[in-house]
């Protein structure tokens, strides 16, 4: 991890040295609410890769405190993520595993006059609270006693009263700067049954109260949270230390990952997944890590782009471009090359014997030649791109049409000699000649011609479907139309998808759901592990070939 830009690090290293702590322990916390995104693989790479660096733990531990937005389709995802990215636990450990401990800790804070019950509805706390230029105001339950507090919080916990009726508060101070201490909430009552506890607890901690104490209970060292917690650090110490907790994490914050073009909260992906708009959690278009694994990026690029995106305090909206611009380099010398024809149109090679195909041989991968070679058959009838044909075309298209030259890759030039169109006038059929003297790789060097083409042998072609991508939504639609009436969901890009047909290399024949590849001028894609057929791939297109993007 970056040197300069790792404050943590140094922290780490400081508290190793001066003796403070003999081992680093970390830990991922997730809520079980959604699916993780490329935010969260932030975590992940800081919490599991800081505390590698030292031979340290990371614990994986489910934030599951708020019984009704969790599920166990959220935790079995949040495994598959963590370990895909290239992560092990240590300790798998759920948050609601702590409850027993959590509750006798709010009884200890109310034995020592530091917590009460409140009757003060939610509504009537906010208000109370007060704002940053004005103290709050003190709730009337305030001043009940110790053993009227124990007696009200045991009846909460009896199942007593409703959802919202009572509160447990910390006792702080209703006059600090710091609205967090303003007697936050504890523990709220909630009849609902957890995915873990089931119907055992109709109580619930709060976040604030809960996260220090699960820190305390695992040993964890450093607790690193995003920026929006700094405020809170001051009540994190202060339940630590009310609690009597025997260990004493440190809580450090470091800046949120944000991307361009692309909504990050988990609240708007559940949104975009469950109205439809995507076709699940793991749609090549969402920035959820398993969105960009069925896109096709791998574990190396988003732990090389993470990294590079660095860990500053500040935070930071990093250009989109430079996620493409990491797995473009992971995958350079690792995925092969091969061709694939998007929109096909059909070439008859006049010349060639029909009947006869041969066998073309072409590198793998040019940058990796340890990669080896590859074989290519060619015959009378192949395909081409629509694209790089012109009837009439401007200056400078050297592609072709009628009269012109251009080379087939690993193959031969071919002459473009007549278009055959239908009765609608629409081309569907073109007629060349090929110059066997001009074979790739035969070192001819008669004449030149100035475009090169793809193109795939038709009776050995297998049919592909090819999706191409753009942002789902973009920054500037939103800037400058999201208003009270528009949500981000009334900009989302409807041309996002792109589906085309076409065909690619029968040497693919063996392809498999997540095999990525190199097409040759369109860029790299992976086969779709959801709506690849037998006989019949879909290919996502990770990026394309090149970019404006300088890092
Ligand atoms: P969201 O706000 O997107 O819904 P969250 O913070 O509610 O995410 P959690 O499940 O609580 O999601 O997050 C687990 C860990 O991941 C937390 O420590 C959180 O700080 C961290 N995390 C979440 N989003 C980001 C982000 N964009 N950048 C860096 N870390 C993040
Ligand atoms: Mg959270
Ligand atoms: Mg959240």
């Amino acid at each position: 991890m970056e040197e300069n830009s790792n404050f943590i690090k140094t922290i780490m290293k400081e508290d190793l040295e001066s003796g403070k702590h003999k081992d680093i322990v970390t830990r991922f916390p997730p809520e079980p609410n959604g699916y993780l995104h490329i935010g969260h693989a932030k975590s992940i790479v800081i919490n599991f890769g800081l505390a590698d660096e030292f031979g340290g733990k990371t614990n994986l531990r489910f934030d599951d405190t708020n019984p009704l937005k969790e599920d166990q389709e959220y935790v079995d995802s949040i495994k598959e993520d963590v370990q895909w990215l290239g992560y092990e636990w240590d300790n798998l450990l759920f948050a609601s595993n702590y409850f027993d401990e959590m509750y006798k800790k709010a009884i200890l804070l109310i034995k020592k006059n530091l917590a009460y019950v409140d009757d003060l509805s939610a509504d009537e706390i906010r208000e109370y609270r007060g704002t940053l230029s004005e103290p709050g105001k003190e709730s009337p339950y305030r001043g009940r006693s110790a053993e009227e507090n124990l007696d009200l919080f045991e009846r909460m916990h009896a199942g007593e009263f409703k959802n919202g009726e009572k509160v447990l508060r910390a006792k702080i101070d209703m006059a600090s700067p710091n609205i967090n201490l303003r007697d936050p909430v504890i523990y709220r009552i909630s009849h609902a049954t957890h995915h873990n506890t089931g119907d055992k607890w109709c109580i619930y901690p709060m976040y604030a109260f809960a996260h220090p104490l699960e820190d305390a209970i695992e040993g964890v060292t450093h607790s690193l949270c995003t920026t929006e917690f700094e405020d809170q650090r001051p009540l994190y110490d202060w339940v630590i230390e009310k609690c009597e907790m025997e260990s004493t994490p440190q809580q450090i914050e470091f800046g949120r990952l944000n991307l361009t073009n692309t909504v990050m909260s988990k609240r708007k992906l559940k949104q975009l997944v469950e109205e439809g708009f995507v076709d699940g959690w793991d749609d090549p278009r969402l920035p959820t890590v398993s969105g960009l694994r069925r896109k096709g990026y791998t574990p190396e690029s988003i732990r090389e782009f993470v990294m590079a995106a660095g860990v500053s305090k500040g935070f930071s909206t990093v250009d989109e471009q430079m996620l493409e611009h990491y797995v473009r380099e992971d995958l350079k010398l690792k995925s092969p090359r091969t061709m694939g024809v998007l929109r096909p149109l059909k070439v008859v090679i006049t010349n060639y014997p029909e009947g006869e195909v041969e066998y073309l041989d072409a590198e793998i991968n040019p940058e990796n030649p340890e990669m080896g070679m590859r074989k290519i058959p060619f015959s009378h009838e192949i395909y081409v791109e629509q694209d790089d044909f012109m009837e009439n075309p401007p200056k400078k298209y050297f592609r072709l049409f009628p009269g012109n030259e251009v080379r087939l890759k690993h193959a031969y030039f071919i002459k473009c000699n007549e278009v055959i169109k239908d009765e609608a006038g629409n081309v569907v059929e073109l007629h060349c000649t090929y110059d066997p003297e001009t074979k790739s790789g035969s070192g001819f060097t008669g004449r030149k011609v100035k475009g090169t083409l793809h193109w795939v042998e038709a009776s050995n072609a297998i049919p592909a479907e090819f999706r191409l991508y753009e942002p789902l939504i973009r920054d500037e639609d939103l800037k400058e139309n999201e208003s009270e009436d528009r949500t981000f969901l009334d900009f989302v890009n409807k041309n996002s998808l792109e589906i085309q047909n076409g065909f690619i290399e029968p040497n693919m024949e063996e392809a498999k759901p997540q095999d990525k590849f190199q097409f040759f001028r369109h860029g790299y894609f992976n086969v779709d592990p959801k709506h690849s057929t037998e006989g019949k791939p879909v290919f996502n297109r990770i990026v394309s070939l090149k970019s404006s993007f300088k890092l």
